[in-house]
């Protein structure tokens, strides 16, 4: 299904769950994430180890000016990222400046292709160098370059509840993924329909 362990929506990208953390559901605004939200986020997605996360949850004390550079370039790509995919979504063209933040992140640092396994398949990830902290970030900006390069032949989608603005990358076999997820806006959705349909039914019952 299209959650994991923690109940967060799959984007089924890495750089789409990464863009969809600056959302919460009902919440069109941005926030601006913090650190731990950030290392929380790397954790999960397996992108720092068990204990490499912990050790960076201590950077802001250990190094405050460190943790502050790297979450605003992590803020940074987030938005940029943002943009670029709702411009993909709307069928319009992405801008050099949302492009610029993912090339900075790919240029500083280098990396291989290794095939890892994903439960149910192999998928190509990237694994950086680990030199510096924008590592961290590589990943992330890899993925979010991909799907640029796929454009508007990409299956990205925004979740179709109008208070929902979740994106995801649509791989299903029939290509008609509507929701973020079933159980966060598809249920719902289908509540509210079946009340609308109840109330028609009422409205029709009353005026025969
Ligand atoms: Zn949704």
């Amino acid at each position: 299904m299209n959650m994991d362990g923690s109940g967060r929506v799959m984007g089924n990208r890495l750089c789409l769950d990464f863009a969809n953390l600056s959302y919460s559901p009902g919440d069109p605004r941005p926030h601006s994430g913090s650190w731990a939200e950030l290392v929380d986020f790397m954790a999960e997605k397996r992108i720092v180890s068990g204990e490499k996360s912990e050790e960076l949850r201590t950077l802001p004390e250990s190094d405050p000016r460190a943790a502050e550079t790297l979450l605003l370039q992590a803020e940074r790509l987030g938005d940029a990222m943002s943009y670029a995919f709702t411009a993909i979504v709307r069928n319009q063209r992405v801008r050099r400046e949302w492009v610029e933040p993912i090339n900075e992140i790919l240029r500083v640092t280098e990396g291989h292709d290794e095939l890892e396994w994903h439960g149910d398949r192999w998928r190509l990830g990237f694994l950086a160098k680990e030199e510096g902290l924008e590592w961290l970030l590589a990943a992330i900006a890899r993925s979010g370059a991909e799907l640029i390069a796929e454009g508007a032949a990409s299956r990205l989608q925004r979740c179709r509840n109008a208070n929902c603005h979740l994106l995801f990358y649509d791989d299903s076999r029939t290509h008609r993924r509507r929701w973020c997820s079933m159980a966060h806006c598809g249920n719902r959705s289908k509540v509210a329909a079946f009340a609308k349909r109840r109330s028609a039914e009422k409205a029709r019952a009353h005026h025969a």
